[in-house]
């Protein structure tokens, strides 16, 4: 994959709309780069998709609420529990070191895998929200960096239940190094968050049934014991497909039966073996 730079009107900064050049990032799936996977492909090729360049500076508190305020700017976030967390959660914790962390895009984190751009996260916090809410349980399979699992931990409390899966050992053990120095440390300490390797796939059968399970890799068919883990009256949030992806939200109905709807196209790395993803796309 290539990022081509585009010149686009857009709208943003402090509260006034003004429209000026902004540099927009356009997906071309003919290059095999894994830096522009987790995004989705709606906001990624039009107007809505937007660089935060004036918050770029450091990790302070300034490029939180800068990244979070543009993210409501744009329709993206509308709940305040949603803005409070990834306004609490410092992103800059949670991607590599030199990376511009409150842009609105996915960063490489090693192993074919990126952290998702924060629209993404903010979309699936959105969509889970009603899931989250204090005493509940999730399921974050494709952890990666933990940034989003440590969301789900602030938002569930000390009363709910979070675990994160990842199939690279690497990536769990710089996930509980990135929550250890975040707001969310206290969960891990206590036990109410906890991080994992293994096959996602599988899900996390310990602590099931999951009122919110989030998939942050792209699965080419829903995997069965997902589905089974998801508690009735639970919401499920994954991206499916191959080359084509549309994410996914399922709803598991009081009686088990099932709801989908397609809320957008996506682009993620894909839900698949340790050896494959290791070995490229
Ligand atoms: N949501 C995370 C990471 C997204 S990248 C973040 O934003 O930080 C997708 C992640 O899914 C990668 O970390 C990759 O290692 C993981 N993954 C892919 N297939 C998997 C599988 N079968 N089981 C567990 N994790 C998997």
């Amino acid at each position: 994959m290539r990022a081509q730079v585009l010149l686009c009107p857009t709208i943003t900064a402090y509260g006034r709309l003004y429209c000026a050049p902004r540099r927009l990032h356009r997906y071309n799936s003919s290059s095999s780069s894994s830096q522009f996977l987790n995004l989705n492909l709606s906001r990624f090729s039009g107007a809505l998709f937007f660089h935060m360049e004036q918050f770029q500076s450091g990790t302070g508190s300034s490029g939180k609420r800068g990244m979070v305020e543009n993210l409501k700017r744009y329709g993206v976030i509308s709940s305040k529990r949603v803005a409070q967390v990834m306004e609490a959660l410092d992103r800059g914790l949670f991607v590599p070191v030199g990376s511009s962390a409150y842009v609105d895009t996915p960063v490489p984190i090693g192993y074919n895998a990126t952290i998702s751009a924060p629209h993404m996260h903010a979309t699936c916090l959105q969509l889970l929200e009603d899931k989250l809410h204090p005493g509940m349980r999730a399921l974050d399979v494709g952890s990666g960096t933990g940034y989003l699992t440590g969301c789900f931990a602030l938002m569930v409390g000390a009363e709910g239940r979070v675990v994160g899966v990842d199939h690279i050992p690497e990536l769990v053990d710089m996930s509980i190094k990135n929550i250890e120095k975040s707001v969310a440390a206290s969960f891990l300490n206590k036990g109410s968050l906890s991080l994992h390797v293994g096959d996602g796939r599988k899900g996390w059968q310990e602590f099931a049934p999951y009122d919110a399970i989030h998939v942050g890799a792209a699965a080419s068919e829903i995997p069965q014991p997902l589905l089974d883990q998801l508690k009735p009256g639970g919401r499920m949030v994954i991206p499916l497909g191959t080359y084509f992806q549309e994410l996914k939200v399922i709803d598991k109905n009081e009686d088990g039966s099932i709801k989908v709807h397609t809320e957008t196209s996506v682009r993620y790395v894909p839900l698949t073996s340790r050896v494959e993803q290791l070995g490229g796309f």
